[in-house]
């Protein structure tokens, strides 16, 4: 313990005589007490801030060397900052059986389930999170999905003749729009109200916020998934110290495949209400081309992530999140399949069959989309933008080139 007693001393020395010919400094805010796991992020980048080797890995590095304490807001920012893509595990000499036991990218992870709960919205729902795992996904899914199947049954059209894809006749248009439009506004409202609530926390007015191309560089590192790479381009470390880019594939045919699912819908609502053109649209038509390419894009990916998921290094991140990435993981898988089958099958007898089970699959993941691991895509991209208002701000430390 000398050793790390030294190691914090001299990144306190360090920094006591930088940084002071800068008249731009982030102002310190008042310092909330830390729960346990902002306490370990705290301790061990304490630890990171002296060594310094992973400078170059990711954006948590070089934004850790802006602070020299890590308060609440500074543990949030950078566990959502960490893509825990495994790399500075692997390349630390202080990581387990050393006694300093540093897992950045578990400490990280523990920190991010935490904020999640801390900024969901309604706060009673934070809970959510720990228990969105894949168990209740399916049961959820599989409820759901039945419950329409007897709504269909009951109605006597769960088997009938050949409707050529006219998933109106089983459940009028306004129904789906109304039900599907209001969970979408809530859960855009929820995560909206999440996100600001932690933007606030990590950017007070007061620090001032220049955009001036920060936004652009923060989308660019979204879309890419830049730190996938492990910052040397050979990509992430997963059962092992070797590296791949298969995660950062598989997220890229995840999050491509969600958005042209996205767009495929947004797509016809255009046709239905500027154009009045009415579903079913041909199998050659702008939105059924997108659902189907996304749709395909959505198997790839949450296949290859699951697949990923089960043999990933326990020491990475924090096993006890993994239900839950399955429960997310589960879902997207079951939205893609049960969606593509309904095309192909969409012009036979068992479309509304098919009907009821995808439209009970989409609920759940909908319903799951707050208070999930989708969050974290949110989360991130806020992390990035800050990353890059902040990289555009003096460094008070002036100790790294960024
Ligand atoms: S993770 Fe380990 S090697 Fe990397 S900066 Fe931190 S202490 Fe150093
Ligand atoms: S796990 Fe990867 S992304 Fe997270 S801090 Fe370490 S190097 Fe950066």
């Amino acid at each position: 313990m000398q050793q790390l007693t030294e190691l914090v001393a001299r990144a306190r020395a360090d920094a006591d005589g930088v940084g002071t010919a800068n008249p731009r400094v982030i102002p310190i805010r008042p310092a909330l007490p830390l729960t346990a796991s902002e306490e370990e992020v705290a301790r061990i980048l304490q630890i990171c801030n002296a060594c310094r080797y992973c400078e170059g890995f990711c954006a948590v590095f070089p934004a850790m060397t802006r602070r020299l304490e890590f308060g609440k807001a500074d543990t949030h920012y950078l566990a959502n900052l960490c893509h825990n893509c495994g790399a500075c595990l692997h390349a630390c000499q202080y990581a387990p059986p050393h006694e300093f036991a540093v897992n950045v990218p578990r400490a990280m992870a523990q920190v991010r389930m935490q904020t999640y709960q801390d900024y969901a919205w309604p706060p009673a729902l934070g809970a959510l999170y720990g228990r969105a795992g894949l168990t209740v996904a399916l049961a959820l899914a599989g409820g759901l999905a039945l419950f329409l199947v007897l709504v269909v049954a009951l109605s006597g059209s769960l088997l009938h003749a050949p409707l050529a894809g006219n998933f109106y006749a089983i459940f009028p248009h306004n129904f789906l729009a109304g039900v599907f439009g209001a969970v979408f506004l809530f859960i855009v409202f929820a995560l909206g109200m999440g996100l600001r609530r932690f933007w606030r926390e990590l950017s007070p007015a007061s620090e001032g916020q220049p955009a001036n191309g920060a936004a652009a560089e923060a989308t660019r590192d979204v879309l890419r998934l830049k730190y996938l790479d492990g910052g040397h381009g050979e990509g992430c470390n997963e059962e092992d110290d070797r590296f791949t880019l298969w995660r950062r594939r598989f997220h890229h045919f995840t999050f491509y495949g969600f958005m042209l699912c996205f767009a495929s819908t947004s797509v016809a609502t255009l046709y239905h209400y500027l154009l009045g053109l009415q579903a079913p649209y041909a199998l050659t038509s702008l939105p059924v081309l997108l659902g189907t390419a996304g749709g395909i894009g959505l198997v790839i990916g949450p296949l290859g992530l699951l697949w990923m998921n089960l043999r990933r290094d326990p020491a990475h991140g924090d096993t006890a999140q993994r239900p839950m990435d399955r429960g997310f993981i589960a879902l997207l898988l079951l939205t893609s399949v049960t969606g593509l089958a309904l095309l192909a099958w969409r012009d036979t007898r068992f479309m509304a069959l098919l009907l009821a089970v995808h439209l009970g699959v989409v609920m759940a993941l909908f319903l799951t989309l707050p208070y999930g691991k989708f969050a974290h895509g949110i989360f991130r991209s806020a992390a990035l933008l800050k990353f890059a208002i902040e990289k555009r701000l003096p460094n008070r430390m002036q100790l790294d080139a960024d």
